[in-house]
């Protein structure tokens, strides 16, 4: 009797608004361009990844010494690859968590949609995207296959009554109205959501609070079919996000031409590019090279990243390192 009692509160305490296996019927893409107002702001913040870091750090002073202590086993990594050590590394594959949180009904992005996005990820971190041979000759030796796989693990479908979420990771709570993270030890958690104030995505570096660990991206930047917008409808926002994931800065170091973005085969650069730039761009006595993901340019003219992009990647993996926990035995 009492067990009759239980299983009617667990089915009364499910969150209603939950539908997992649900597949809303896929949308039609947005047949016009942002227009150019938007565009421009969203190209000054299409990343909300360092303002995010800078907010975590003001609330959590701790933050950066476990950052320093990474990079100092990240360096290290890098110093073992180049001596001969790891010099073949296993395919790794991460398990992906969606959750959808929408307020709108082309939020509720379709089935097909996630998928495409994991194609596009699949893609770019193996090195075999479509595009990859609009790599200038100058960079084509530098992509590199990192060697990481991304497998859908499950769909959450939360209906909310927000309309924007901002960069505050209320979005990762389900007291909040959102959706709480699953397994963030083992599995890379996505929230699909309208961040707002022309804000593309963010992500979450290695190191900081589990509870928000993840990358956040709006539905209309998400995959390459069903409710996605040109020039960000190629599914790039999420894999420059998940560069971050995986504790890449952005191609330019987020500062002047002395600010490096802690990897030796990159050139220096002191701003983002956006659009589609001719190649070459140069600043700092170097050519750009705008066609890396962790620039800002359109989604159809980023097609790489570099040999050292992978190094810095593959040591979050490492024993030692951040992320060891999805590569180790359960
Ligand atoms: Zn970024």
């Amino acid at each position: 009797m009492f067990g009759f009692f239980a299983a009617i509160l667990l089915f009364l305490g499910c969150p209603r608004e939950k539908k997992e296996d649900t597949d809303p019927q896929c949308m039609d893409a947005e047949n016009t361009k942002i227009s150019s107002s938007l565009a421009s702001t969203q190209m000054n913040t299409r990343c909300g990844t360092m303002q995010v870091l800078r907010n975590h750090i003001t609330t959590n002073p701790d933050l950066t010494s476990r950052m320093d202590t990474i990079e100092k086993q990240c360096q290290a990594f890098i110093e073992l690859r180049k001596s001969g050590l790891f010099k073949t590394l296993d395919t790794i594959t991460i398990p992906v968590v969606v959750h959808v949180v929408y307020n709108k009904p082309e939020e509720n992005i379709c089935n097909d949609q996630i998928l495409s996005q994991i194609t596009v990820l699949n893609q770019d971190f193996s090195k075999s995207n479509t595009d990859i041979n609009q790599i200038p000759e100058e960079f084509s030796d530098f992509a590199a296959d990192i060697n990481i796989h991304f497998k859908l693990d499950s769909i959450i479908r939360v209906s909310s009554t927000r309309e924007e979420w901002g960069i505050n990771d209320q979005v990762k709570f389900t007291a909040n109205g959102g959706s709480d993270v699953v397994s963030p030890e083992k599995k890379l958690n996505i929230w699909v959501c309208t961040i707002g104030g022309g804000i593309l995505g963010y992500a979450q570096f290695p190191g900081d609070n589990l509870t928000t660990d993840g990358i956040v991206v709006s539905p209309q930047f998400f995959g390459t079919t069903g409710f996605v917008t040109d020039p960000f409808n190629k599914g790039r926002t999420t894999t420059h996000e998940v560069g971050h994931w995986l504790n890449l800065r952005h191609i330019w170091g987020d500062g002047d031409c002395s600010q490096d973005d802690m990897v030796e085969d990159t050139p220096l650069s002191d701003n983002p590019n956006f659009g589609c730039p001719t190649y070459p761009t140069i600043r700092c006595n170097s050519n750009d090279m705008t066609m890396n993901y962790m620039d800002y340019v359109d989604d159809a003219c980023m097609h790489m990243f570099t040999k050292g992009q992978k190094d810095r990647m593959r040591a979050v993996f490492a024993n030692d390192g951040p992320r060891a926990s999805f590569v180790q035995n359960p």
